[in-house]
């Protein structure tokens, strides 16, 4: 339980960080390489104009996806839990990734995986609850899988579906959340125990201010609620690392609603902290740095 993890020493919310290269653009507008990785001892610390930041990992701009991998979700026992030995204790994980647009999220969460023309067009799917009042997604898509290949599948049909619900929109409302979900289900056919176990792989929503996506109208209140989304998850983040155990506000958002069985008590969660190393988004990566050290 809780207690047996934290004297093994083991915190149930670990918080890594990601910068990504500089980019061409960034690079031909002029911008500098603004962070600092120092070695040694403290390689888990970074520096950007003057404030240090301390998180479980740090990836500098050529670490490879087998290593965030291997580091930041499987060292850190999230996927072998969930798959091979939470599903036992029926036991959840989530591994999010958060950052501005374009610091690295989805490169982070997916990686570079084939286009897909699979479309079902489902958009505003609401929350409702079971008689054991856990929330789930009225009408999400549910797939049986057995094999690596068929969960890439379904994650380009999620894909090709996110988009469209973007170009159905405004071309500046291309922000929203992905939340995939692979449940893991195991039954004793001698005694018929079932036992489940979910992760979720939650690739969020641009952390950047509202004022910097230039919205109007209905697509600025869509960003205003992302935005509030978002804060509501730094607040449930922060009160499971401060210890809260009295009460965690999961129900302020429809996000951290979907995701309250996969956060706190037994789960595990990674957060992946995605930035920019150019001067330019040096205000967007702070913030999204100070999100990361609340959620320790
Ligand atoms: P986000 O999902 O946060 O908006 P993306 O993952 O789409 O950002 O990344 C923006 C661009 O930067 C993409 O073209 C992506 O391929 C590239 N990129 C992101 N992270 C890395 C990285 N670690 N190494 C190389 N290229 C990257
Ligand atoms: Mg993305």
């Amino acid at each position: 339980d809780q207690r047996e993890r934290d004297s093994a020493g083991e915190d149930s919310i670990k918080v890594v960080c990601r910068f990504r290269p500089l980019n061409d653009s960034e690079e031909k507008a002029g911008s500098k390489f603004i962070v600092k990785f120092p070695s040694g001892p403290e390689e888990n610390c970074i520096s950007i104009g003057g404030k240090v930041y301390l998180f479980d990992k740090v990836f500098k701009p050529n670490a490879s996806q087998e290593k965030v991998y291997n580091e930041a979700a499987n060292a850190l026992n999230i996927i072998t839990l969930v798959l091979e030995i939470y599903v036992l204790c029926g036991y959840n994980g989530t591994i999010f990734a958060y950052g501005q647009t374009s610091s690295g999220k989805t490169h982070t969460m997916e990686g570079v995986i084939g286009d897909s023309s699979k479309q079902v067009s489902k958009v505003n799917l609401s929350v409702h609850e079971d008689k054991n009042r856990v929330p789930f997604v009225k009408g999400a898509t549910e797939r049986f899988v057995s094999s690596p290949e068929e969960v890439f599948e379904v994650i380009e049909e999620g894909k090709a579906n996110r988009h469209i619900a973007v170009t159905n929109m405004n071309e500046h409302s291309s922000r929203s959340h992905s939340v995939f979900l692979i449940n893991v289900k195991q039954e004793n056919l001698e005694n018929e125990k079932k036992l489940s176990g979910k992760l979720y792989l939650v690739d969020l929503a641009g952390s950047e201010k509202v004022s910097k996506t230039g919205a109007e109208g209905t697509v600025l209140d869509e960003a205003k609620n992302i935005n509030k989304s978002l804060s509501a998850l730094g607040n449930v983040i922060s009160a499971l690392a401060d210890g809260n155990k009295t009460h965690i506000p999961y129900r302020d958002s429809k996000l951290t609603r979907i995701l309250q069985e996969s956060l706190g008590g037994n789960a595990r969660t990674t957060i992946i902290i995605c930035c920019s190393p150019a001067s330019f988004n040096e205000a967007e990566s702070k913030s999204t740095l100070d999100f990361g050290k609340r959620a320790k």
